[in-house]
């Protein structure tokens, strides 16, 4: 199959041949006949698939081929995704398939000013991608108006309602015409999508291009058990002994990348650290450096490494488990892309294990153990079985003698310290998506 027999005009193949993109993906052979049509789609893709181009291409087409010419302040196709990366990144994928398209496009997120993306406006915009929080503050303030709007997209769609957008996404939708082709992608189908795919599809084509949430085949997936305590040390070791190159390491928290980082560097790696409390220039730089081969190592949470897009990354490192099950298969997809194989590593400890047991039961498939000889945990880890149970231990008989009654905690040999015993559950938090949404969690 060609990007042709597609049905897609010729300054589009022409950016494509210069892209050396042969062979559309399964999403972009399914896509784009449809969007072409003018269909509405809901398309259960994650990043990596080629999903953009998938979009991109026949949106690009469609506005040149049919509509009016973009009056001042107004859009013709928006396109609204969780991140200021992925806001970048998305744009940057509709200029280099427009290139030779006589058409405007612009990307619009919170974190910068205000101002130029206002001015930028002013003359319109035939494709504006947008965070919802900025596109509503814009709004409000007249500086776009939805009249000529054609098209609407919603980018990684579960994202957003992680991220607590729901609200903005229900006053923005309030804002647009009824009469309009709407796209929805998401790596993940949880109740709120589909409610939400409900009340703003038209007889979507629904298409599928991996078993839904089955992380990528191409990827070897292994833990290592370890203390919490050791988790830097072992990864100095492993990045040392195995002779990694670049590596993509996520952590929980933004406190724990800093840390990270800091101990990376003090060791001589170098190393960069992206998270949501980095300014935006701050954070594209690092991703820069990274891409260019600068830094060995970078250190992101989850939101600021959404959307990445870096080829052929061998390895990716889970310092921590993500606590969203599904965001395990987010970091895993930024290595063994188009085909290429690539790696994913975990680092966990007893603490992670409902975690764990959740993201098995999310892949459907047990992570293989490697211990580490010099890093077996004091606190085992719990073992899991398909389906995401945890096995409990049988009870061993007590090691230690009872303490009299009444003095002190009875030590009954479990696997657990007291504060080792896992406490969080690992359930998604999204909120119903014309509920009240959570807001919390916006800058990881
Ligand atoms: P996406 O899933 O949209 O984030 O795309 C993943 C990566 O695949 C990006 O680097 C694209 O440039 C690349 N890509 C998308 N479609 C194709 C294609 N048909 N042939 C080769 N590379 C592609």
């Amino acid at each position: 199959m060609t990007f042709a027999s597609l049905g897609l005009i010729e300054p589009l193949l022409r950016s494509l041949d210069g892209l050396d993109y042969q062979t559309p993906t399964p999403v972009q052979a399914q896509a784009i006949p449809a969007v072409l049509k003018g269909r509405d789609l809901m398309a259960a893709a994650q990043t990596g698939t080629g999903k953009t181009a998938g979009f991109a291409l026949p949106l690009l087409q469609r506005l040149t081929m049919e509509g009016p010419q973009v009056a001042s302040n107004s859009v013709r196709a928006l396109v609204l995704v969780p991140t200021r990366e992925l806001a970048e990144q998305v744009q940057q994928s509709f200029q280099a398939y427009g290139q030779h398209l006589p058409l405007r496009s612009y990307a619009v997120y919170g974190g910068v000013s205000i101002n130029p993306q206002m001015m930028k406006l002013r003359k319109g915009l035939d494709v504006l991608v947008a965070t919802p929080g900025r596109l509503l503050d814009l709004y409000r303030q007249n500086a776009v108006k939805f009249a000529q709007l054609q098209c609407l997209v919603l980018d990684e769609a579960d994202r957003m309602l992680d991220l607590g957008f729901a609200r903005e996404l229900d006053e923005l939708f309030a804002a647009l015409p009824k009469k309009r082709q709407t796209l929805l992608f998401s790596a993940t189908f949880s109740e709120a999508i589909r409610a939400l795919a409900r009340e703003m599809l038209r007889d979507p084509l629904s298409i599928e291009v991996s078993p839904r949430n089955a992380a990528a085949k191409s990827v070897k997936q292994w833990l290592i058990p370890v203390d919490k305590k050791r988790k830097a040390e072992l990864f100095l070791h492993l990045y040392r002994s195995k002779r990694w190159s670049q590596v993509l390491v996520f952590v929980k928290t933004r406190k724990g990348v800093d840390e990270l980082e800091g101990e990376l560097q003090r060791h001589g790696i170098s190393a960069d650290a992206i998270h949501g409390d980095k300014p935006q220039p701050t954070r594209l730089r690092a991703l820069q450096r990274f891409k260019q081969g600068e830094v060995q190592v970078l250190v992101a949470t989850d939101v600021a490494a959404r959307g990445l897009d870096i080829d052929d990354l061998p390895l990716v490192v889970n310092f921590d488990l993500p606590i969203v099950a599904e965001d395990y298969v987010h970091r895993i997809g930024r290595t063994g892309r188009a085909g290429a194989s690539g790696q994913a590593v975990s680092l966990v400890c007893a603490d992670e294990v409902q975690h764990l047991a959740a993201i098995e039961a999310l892949i459907q498939q047990v992570l293989q153990r490697i211990d580490e000889p010099d890093f077996i945990p004091d606190h085992r880890v719990p073992q899991t079985q398909a389906g995401g149970q945890v096995l409990k231990k049988p009870k061993k008989p007590k090691q230690k003698p009872l303490p009299a009654a009444g003095k002190g905690k009875v030590h009954l040999g479990s696997w657990f310290e007291e504060d080792d015993t896992p406490k969080a559950k690992a359930v998604r938090k999204v909120p119903s998506f014309a509920g009240k949404p959570a807001r919390g969690g916006r800058k990881p």
